[in-house]
């Protein structure tokens, strides 16, 4: 039977709320019985998007980590509440309105989910629109206001939703016991680190960036990623579990000795200053092409066209302006 899920790319959404708006649109003032009474125009937010932040100054990143009942198939609300919560053969949990008239019932979710509706005195939750996917909807209202795509649901069978797990790399945000129906897309934007530096080296009195550096990041003598310094002599490495501990980047680049940082990774990203290499001769950086990069390691692209991007980024200019400075 094909059964309800939804996917939430955490790298397409950027916080426009639409999502909450759209619930708050279908569900406040509208009654959809026996699904569920109105909203409240205040307070719940069935759907909402959450700030995040990874890294620290001078290199921080943003992402929005929209959450909403996930309809979980095992699910702590209804394992407490059995006569309350009503599980459909497509997978929708449903509250029962005419059941649900205890506060309490709000904190049966440890996710959150559940709202407590003080007019009403009704416990509510995203009922997954099911009174317009019953009417033929192809999706709820804040899946198809979306304007990233960020959110999509999928209709298919376990099977299917296996193999799509799999190929898509979607993730629960929870531990996973309560097998949730709303995976997540790029959650490490979330719930893992990166390590972010710089390479540089001097030249005739004027700091070069170091393009193409080998860059490894290694637990002990051990290579965990490879990837290389872009353009601007940087390099980040993502998907770092937290908590990893001591590690190192070793930094290999022509002309130079090799340069290794030590640093730790606890439950934050790492930005380290700019590594200035040495023991070379000063030889002009060489620009590499990124084939050689790992890309699953590098998550954002990194212009192939070098001198196309110093050129957008106004860095040839920038240095021409110095080297002349630094000669008058
Ligand atoms: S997310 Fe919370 S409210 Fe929704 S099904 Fe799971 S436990 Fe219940
Ligand atoms: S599926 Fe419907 S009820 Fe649930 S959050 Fe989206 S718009 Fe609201
Ligand atoms: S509508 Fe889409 S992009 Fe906007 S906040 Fe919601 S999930 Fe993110």
């Amino acid at each position: 039977m094909k059964k309800f899920h939804m996917i939430i790319d955490l790298e397409k959404c950027v916080g426009c709320f639409n999502c909450m708006l759209a619930c708050k649109d279908e569900h406040v003032g509208n009654s959809w019985l026996p699904y569920t009474q109105e909203a409240p125009k205040h307070d719940h937010k069935w759907i909402c998007p959450t700030l995040t932040e990874r890294g620290e100054a001078p290199y921080t990143e943003v992402t929005y980590v929209t959450r909403t009942c996930m309809h979980c198939d095992n699910a702590p609300c209804a394992k407490k509440y059995p006569d309350v919560f009503i599980k459909r053969s497509d997978g929708i949990m449903l509250i029962d309105y005419k059941k649900a008239k205890d506060p309490e019932i709000a904190s049966a979710c440890p996710y959150g989910m559940i709202h407590w509706n003080e007019e009403l005195e009704v416990a509510q939750k995203c009922t997954g629109c099911a009174h317009l996917l019953d009417e033929g909807w192809k999706e709820p209202r804040c899946v198809q206001t979306c304007p990233l795509r960020a959110l999509q649901t999928v209709f298919c069978d376990d099977a299917e939703w296996e193999q799509i797990i799999e190929k898509q790399g979607l993730k629960a945000i929870t531990d996973g016991t309560n097998k949730p129906r709303v995976m997540y897309k790029h959650l490490y934007f979330y719930n893992k680190c990166f390590v972010k530096g710089a390479l540089c080296f001097d030249k005739d009195g004027i700091e070069e960036a170091a393009i193409g550096a080998k860059v490894e990041l290694m637990v002990g003598n051990t290579v965990v990623a490879v990837t290389e310094t872009d353009f601007l002599g940087e390099f980040y490495i993502d998907r770092i579990p937290k908590n990893s501990g001591v590690m190192k980047i070793k930094a290999t680049f022509e002309g130079f000795d090799p340069l290794e940082k030590e640093f730790e990774i606890k439950d934050k990203s790492v930005v380290l200053d700019a590594l200035k290499l040495g023991g070379g001769e000063g030889k002009p950086a060489v620009i590499l092409p990124n084939e050689h990069a790992n890309q699953q390691a590098l998550d954002h692209m990194v212009p192939k066209d070098v001198e196309a991007a110093k050129k957008a980024f106004g860095l040839a200019d920038k240095k021409t302006a110095k080297k002349k400075a630094s000669k008058e």
